[in-house]
């Protein structure tokens, strides 16, 4: 059956290009591609995340200190009238007012000390995550280089292959090429396939002797086809 040897090499090109779609659309360089932006969009949602935190760190500092000018003004202010006061009661109550606000001053420096180490471990936390930002996009950009040239690797193949294709069309009876297609719409594996011994290429089952030499003693008009899985086959 010499007439369907052409029409195996058009199911060769047809199977290198279903092949090629797959590699495609399972690209290890997408995946990875993805997986590094993944990283990326992680690192900077953290870095704003930090910022937010140091910002209210740094505005609860700010607040202490306003308060504390406040404190220091009533205190400078008290010690002032305390100079001027003879009365023992009143210099008692200037007095227990300083005790408070220098009080209060004091806790509120306590508050700063532990807000400005917190802003300090923020510092260092977003000085840490700019740095792995920085080396991660270019990894990305390295991951996205990587798939533009395996993409383009895969765009020549398809090129190629889609003219080896029209010259192997070309070579087959249009007729038979009708009935190719139209079996390919149907059938998800292979529509022809030769035999490796007794072996279908395409099911790769063994066909019986008697099957086999049925197949070989059909007539020019009937085309031989696999009794496992239903494809032509070139004997
Ligand atoms: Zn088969």
């Amino acid at each position: 059956m010499a007439v369907l040897r052409p029409l195996l090499d058009l199911q060769h090109i047809d199977t290198a290009l279903m092949q090629l779609r797959h590699r495609l659309a399972t690209l290890a360089e997408r995946t990875a591609l993805v997986t590094a932006t993944s990283v990326g969009a992680g690192l900077k949602k953290e870095i704003v995340t930090v910022t937010v935190q140091q910002k209210s760190a740094q505005g609860d500092i700010d607040a202490l200190e306003a308060s504390n000018k406040i404190f220091e003004a009533a205190i400078a202010k008290f010690g002032k009238q305390l100079k001027t006061i003879i009365a023992p009661r009143e210099a008692e109550a200037l007095q227990h007012e300083i005790a408070m606000a220098t009080e209060e001053r004091s806790l509120n420096d306590d508050r700063e000390l532990i807000l400005l180490e917190l802003a300090e471990q923020y510092d260092r936390q977003l000085v840490e995550l700019t740095t792995r930002l920085t080396r991660h996009e270019i990894v990305i950009e390295q991951a996205n280089q990587a798939l533009t040239q395996v993409i383009a690797e895969c765009d020549l193949s398809h090129t190629e292959l889609d003219a080896k294709r029209a010259g192997a069309v070309s070579a087959v009876d249009p007729k038979l090429v009708l009935f190719y297609e139209s079996k390919r719409s149907r059938k998800k594996t292979a529509v022809i396939a030769d035999l490796h011994g007794a072996t279908c290429q395409s099911c790769h089952l063994d066909l019986s002797k008697v099957e086999l030499s049925v197949l070989k003693k059909l007539p020019e008009s009937e085309l031989p086809e696999c009794p496992n899985c239903d494809c032509l086959l070139v004997l």
